[in-house]
């Protein structure tokens, strides 16, 4: 049996190495290829799928491409976080090239105008590959794509060019690609081994999907928080593409998937035809995949319902977004249920589906453009409905998180207005200089509903992503809809708030906590060994109302003088955008500055747990929120480190999402580093672990399940029912309590994908977060879990010897768009000694 193994691995070895990389292998036969093209082999000096590509050997050969076609351009749009470029190739003919202005104009005026004006007019293809870094057969194929359509001769491809603009994203994630290259090239035998325990096809924490920060960049269209996002945006909104591709790939044992996907999980929003258009697309991949033997399947899994996924988010601005799923041979080839599972077939595959998708785009042209065309006359007669109907958001404590929503209403080309007074509804304040109104009335009215709307009810109850993201909630800002709030000029030039000091003073400066920045001012200040204290109850001075957790930092009997104070605060007040407030009295109505309730603080020092074990999404949300938001260095402690780090150096430490936890050894150093008076803060399957081994006791709800009437075939999808795939929850707050600190209102719109339930504590005072009666604001959640969730709550906190555990059931920085939480995770560390 080995020897009959080892016989096929040979055998495989062989044709793989000599044939199946030959361009031979993917190209069309008898076709003409242009000499002068550089072929990728002869650039990268391997073949392609010989070798994973390395994100600088793509760039080298993407600008060589450039150099010698005068089908294609090429610019650079901007850095990753590891300084890789972000390119775009522009491929069409080179007449079109010379009139490119003008054809894209032309694209924009049919959105706009009530002629659609597809006679002559090229349709718009976005191609991406490879968002995620280790399904690398994606940006693999790009090579081969891009090189045959500046090489190809004939009339064929010069039809092909006339009739289509190709955006051409070759790696839409840089810094997964690099990284994933490093770990598949760097495990690869010269005999290829396709056996799955091989190191090759077991990549280490954190794996190569995700962005230098770890981020799943697939989540991230809409919410644009992310440089590749925003680029990649830019270009989109400059082009609005007919057709976005977004090549990945998934388990080693599926085949190939091609849209649509499950037709009940359409976003309602979506209109029915860009299904149909997305299914007419499809017969082009299957008569396409029929003829090189490929295996395929469409409409069982994934779906087009959250609008922050490449797929997804064309299907709302007026294109067809076709998401393509390749069986993932990980590394160079592995056993798979369909035989072995080369590197260069997935390659193959995703080329094939490259050009079906272009050959589709020529034949359907018409359609397509007249599909966008109506798309936006249909838009344009709702909006026309919509009449004087707004929306105000705004919040006059938190400039910056206004800022950072309106930042992406900017980004998608939405406009908004000043409001032009002071505006009361609802009992919300929206003051003038801290709110904007964003008329319906727009171009791009159906992307303000699909971000701003709530939805609770559903076709269907399984999601492959989250099922609600209402973003003046996640951002925790005031918000309603309107036709009487007054707008003013509409904003061009957006900026944030300018922060300093309202004067010198010899006794003491004043901030309160509301600010989204706050954090960072405040670490500062205890950075710079500042002494500082926060104000634990109300209180008013020289007739400004201060509220819990302002900031109160002496002017004497610090290390700096007065003057060097002053400096050091108004600079940084500026870099975090906040207004300090200088009193020359420590006398106030309620507590005066002196008093007790004025609670000293302490610079955190902060290890934030990452490695085997933690979630690294999670990791990743933290380690991006203080590094690039708060400028707060913690250090990521690798879970196998702590066996020897001294953890006194920390008092504070981050245990993300863990379904594992520690080992017994690194629990008792944690355990006695608590003891000693450390403060861990865990989330959600940490505080289960946590309960688990006594550290902690939590009264976790028992939910129970039984199915009734439910057929075997009928048993994932009512499982999958239960699930909270990530929703949006009321809760109420005790605005007392440290860590509330900062929320001006007493509810808190709060994220949740656990269907982890503590109960109530019987002391109310320890319940300062607690979910409403009836807390469904948006998304999906089963009748039985939302029988649960009621009036238990996400917060906890225990205590051993002189420390402490803070815990929160559900995350509070998903995804870098979930604003209007963060602030629990900064009070936690900042205020841990007043809780
Ligand atoms: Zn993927």
């Amino acid at each position: 049996m080995q020897r009959i193994l080892l016989l096929l691995i040979l055998t495989t070895t062989t044709i793989f190495s000599q044939s199946q990389t030959e361009l031979s292998y993917y190209l069309p036969q008898n076709i003409q290829l242009n000499p002068t093209i550089p072929t990728p082999q002869s650039v990268i000096g391997h073949n392609v799928g010989e070798w994973h590509v390395t994100h600088d050997k793509l760039v080298e050969y993407m600008k060589a491409l450039a150099n010698t076609s005068d089908r294609i351009t090429i610019e650079d749009r901007g850095k990753t976080f590891e300084d890789r470029p972000l390119l775009l190739l522009t491929i069409t003919s080179s007449e079109n090239h010379k009139n490119l202005e003008a054809i894209q104009f032309a694209h924009i005026e049919a959105t706009e105008s009530n002629s659609a004006n597809t006679e002559n007019r090229p349709i718009v293809v976005y191609q991406g590959f490879s968002i995620h870094g280790n399904e690398p057969s994606g940006s693999n194929a790009a090579l081969l794509v891009a090189y045959y359509l500046a090489a190809a001769e004939g009339s064929e491809i010069d039809d092909l060019l006339k009739n289509t603009v190709i955006l051409f994203d070759p790696s839409l994630n840089p810094d997964g690609l690099q990284r994933f290259a490093y770990w598949a090239n760097t495990n690869k035998n010269i005999n290829l081994n396709p056996d799955p325990n091989d190191r090759e096809y077991r990549e280490v924490w954190p794996g190569g999907r995700t962005n230098h920060y770890w981020f799943d960049m697939n989540r991230d269209w809409l919410p644009v928080q992310l440089p590749e996002s925003r680029a990649r945006i830019e270009t989109y909104h400059n082009w609005l593409p007919n057709i976005l591709t977004d090549h990945h790939e998934m388990g080693t044992n599926a085949s190939f998937f091609f849209q649509p996907g499950i037709p009940s999980r359409t976003h309602p929003l979506t209109p029915q035809l860009n299904q149909d258009l997305t299914k007419g697309i499809a017969t082009y991949h299957a008569k396409a995949l029929d003829k090189i033997g490929s295996l395929y399947y469409s409409e069982e899994s994934f779906d087009d319902f959250y609008y922050g996924k490449g797929s997804t988010f064309p299907d709302i601005n007026g294109g067809i977004g076709i998401l393509f799923e390749q069986a993932s041979s990980r590394g160079h080839v592995q056993e798979s249920e369909n035989g072995l599972l080369t590197f260069p077939f997935t390659i193959k595959n995703q080329y094939t589906a490259a050009f079906s998708t272009l050959e589709a785009a020529n034949s359907m042209r018409k359609d397509i453009l007249e599909y966008q065309h109506s798309f936006f006359k249909n838009a344009r007669t709702e909006a026309s409905k919509e009449g004087k109907n707004a929306i105000v958001f705004g919040d006059e404590k938190d400039a910056a998180k206004t800022y950072h929503l309106a930042e992406i209403l900017k980004r998608h080309r939405i406009s908004f207005h000043h409001l032009k007074s002071d505006f009361t509804k609802d009992g919300k304040n929206y003051k003038k200089g801290y709110s904007y109104v964003v008329p319906k009335n727009q171009k791009n009215t159906r992307l303000i509903n699909a971000m701003f709307e709530k939805r609770t009810t559903f076709e269907d109850s399984l999601f492959y992503d989250i099922s609600a993201w209402t973003f003046p909630l996640a951002f925790n800002l005031d918000y309603t809809e309107t036709t009487t709030a007054k707008a003013g000029n509409e904003v061009t030039d957006l900026k944030q708030h300018k922060g300093g000091v309202s004067s010198k003073s010899e006794y003491a400066y004043l901030f309160e906590w509301h600010e989204y920045y706050s954090p960072k001012l405040l670490n500062a200040i205890l950075k710079k060994g500042l002494r500082a204290k926060v104000a634990m109850k109300r209180f008013k001075a020289n007739g400004k109302s201060y509220d819990y957790g302002t900031i109160m930092i002496p002017a004497k009997n610090q290390d700096l003088t007065t003057t060097e104070i002053y400096n050091f605060l108004n600079e940084t007040a500026q870099e975090s955008h906040i207004t300090i407030t200088a009193v020359s009295t420590g006398l106030n109505d309620g507590i005066d500055l002196g008093s007790r309730n004025f609670s000293n603080l302490e610079l955190p020092k902060i290890a934030l747990l990452v490695g085997d074990g933690m979630t690294s999404y999670d990791a990743g949300e933290i380690w991006h929120l203080f590094d690039t938001r708060y400028d707060i260095i913690a250090t990521k402690l690798d879970t196998k480190s702590i066996s020897r780090a001294d953890l006194s150096r920390y008092n504070t430490i981050i245990m993300v999402n863990s379904n594992s936890g520690l080992n017994d050894s690194n629990t008792k150093k944690l355990q006695s580093w608590i003891s000693n008076g450390g403060t861990l803060v865990a989330y959600k399957n940490a505080l289960k672990w946590l309960n688990t081994k006594k550290l902690m006791t939590i009264d976790f709800k028992k939910t129970k399940l039984t199915a009734k009437h439910i057929s075997y075939e009928e048993r994932s999808d009512f499982r999958g029912a239960q699930v909270i795939g990530g929703a949006i929850f009321e809760t109420e707050l005790d605005r007392s309590h440290p860590i509330n600190f900062g929320y001006k209102n007493d509810k808190l719109a709060v994220f949740r994908n656990s269907t982890l339930f503590i109960n109530e504590d019987k002391n109310s005072y320890n319940n300062p977060i607690q979910y409403s009666k009836n807390p469904l604001l948006s998304g999906y959640i089963s009748g039985q879990n939302l029988d649960s969730i009621s009036k238990t709550v996400p917060f906890k906190i225990g205590k051993i010897g002189r420390g402490k555990i803070i815990g929160f059931t559900d995350n509070t920085n998903f995804r870098a768009f979930w604003y209007g939480t963060n602030k629990l995770l900064m009070n936690a560390i900042f205020f841990r000694e007043e809780m």
